[in-house]
């Protein structure tokens, strides 16, 4: 958690800001919030470090992505190709703009692969919601190949890969629109909050209007604005955006230490045989809020994991069995478990999502051991660490082999 770790005086002033004036919404009032704006200044700070031409801030990550698919046209009835590896937000905002989600495969990026992508291409195939995985960022040459061969939709879950780059292009913005999570837990917080980048304008209109009951913000008075497509409340008020707008200006500094104590760890994890590492599409756009280990096989991982539990070893994610990120801990979606009727229980699952055959996501996921990257770590504390997980692989590759 890097942003929270970096907590501190910027956050409390932008807050005091908005509380001396008490303008707590984002929009008018001009004569009363003494010249504050502090939703603007989150999005002009996303804008900088992302070079986006339009960025719009909204309650949650959740919602921003729910906005993405919406303003990019997607909706009932489209099947969008979903990876069975991110946060469940992800699918849920597929399946509430009433589209279908279809499971592909992801690789070592940890993202969806290209080749993924093709084999689950059909006729009904609208988009694709890319997500951007554990900091990093998916293989875009060959992804964009297929989308426009294929004349596909992108929209892209960016939600932990805020500040991850591919060749010079900054996560979210390779498709029609992309998303920022702020919450809790990301490279920076707002509390809660989320940002939706795009560079097409009429995107960006969209979802400025449907994030907002339809109110196109312009004119003076808010009554009386007009409303040129439904929407719903997915704002965010000032207090979250000035902590979100402190933090974001922190994300240089942050990502600068995140990639040196990254680089410091897989140096020297590097010197056990045995010990890989997530690819990397672009190692040099990395944000590197995870130290992500890919092991040999998912036995000597799952003995990893046994070992390092044994040994006080903490602060890691096995996605594949304790985490809420992977399809093999979503029984709801199996099950279609819902508190109401979704259209995708009238229009029929493009896929027996109890019965999916994802061999290489299997593979990958289960191989995979993520440690979330701390800015305040000490080289002392890195060294410590890594000799432990060193120990620890070796112990279970021992143990796997005898
Ligand atoms: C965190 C996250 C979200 C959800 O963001 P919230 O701000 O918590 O709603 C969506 N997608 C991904 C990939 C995430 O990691």
């Amino acid at each position: 958690m890097p942003g929270t770790e970096l907590f501190g005086a910027e956050e409390r002033k932008e807050v005091n800001d908005v509380l001396e004036t008490g303008i707590l919404f984002r929009y008018k009032h001009d004569a009363q919030r003494n010249n504050h704006w502090k939703a603007i200044d989150f999005e002009n700070e996303v804008k900088k470090i992302t070079g986006a031409k339009y960025a719009h801030a909204m309650s949650s990550g959740s919602t921003a992505i729910a906005t993405a698919l919406a303003a990019s046209g997607i909706g009932t009835g489209d099947e969008v190709i979903v990876p069975p590896f991110t946060f469940i937000a992800t699918i849920e905002a597929v399946l509430f703009v009433g589209a279908l989600p279809v499971f592909a495969e992801v690789d070592e990026t940890l993202c969806l692969s290209a080749e993924g992508i093709k084999k689950a291409i059909t006729p009904k195939t609208k988009g694709v919601c890319l997500v951007h995985m554990c900091g990093g960022m998916a293989d875009m040459d060959a992804i964009m190949k297929v989308v426009n061969e294929h004349k596909l939709t992108l929209v892209e879950d960016a939600g932990q890969a805020f500040a991850s780059s591919y060749k010079g292009t900054y996560t979210g913005l390779f498709g029609k629109a992309g998303s920022y999570s702020f919450d809790f837990f990301k490279i920076a917080t707002a509390g809660e909050g989320g940002v939706l980048v795009t560079n097409d304008e009429e995107t960006y209109k969209k979802a400025d209007v449907y994030s907002d009951h339809g109110h196109d913000h312009i004119g003076a008075i808010r009554g009386m604005e007009n409303h040129p497509y439904l929407g719903f409340n997915y704002r965010i008020g000032e207090l979250n955006a000035a902590v979100g707008a402190a933090q974001t200006r922190k994300v240089p500094k942050i990502r600068e230490i995140n990639r040196k104590n990254k680089q410091f760890m897989i140096n020297e994890l590097s010197k056990t045989p045995g010990i890989g590492f997530a690819r990397l599409a672009d190692p040099d756009g990395d944000s590197a809020t995870f130290l992500n280990l890919l092991l040999p096989d998912v036995e000597t991982t799952q003995r990893t994991i046994d070992e390092m539990k044994a040994a006080g070893v903490a602060g890691f994610d096995y996605w594949y069995k304790n985490m809420y990120h992977f399809i093999n801990q979503w029984d709801h979606i199996k099950n279609m478990s819902t508190v109401s009727k979704l259209p995708i229980q009238i229009l029929g699952a493009p896929q027996d999502y109890k019965n999916l055959d994802l061999p290489k996501t299997q593979n990958v996921i289960g191989r995979l051991i993520s440690f979330g990257v701390r800015v305040s770590w000490t080289e002392e504390q890195m060294k410590d660490l890594a000799k432990k997980i060193s120990e620890c692989f070796v112990k279970a590759t021992k143990t796997v082999n005898a």
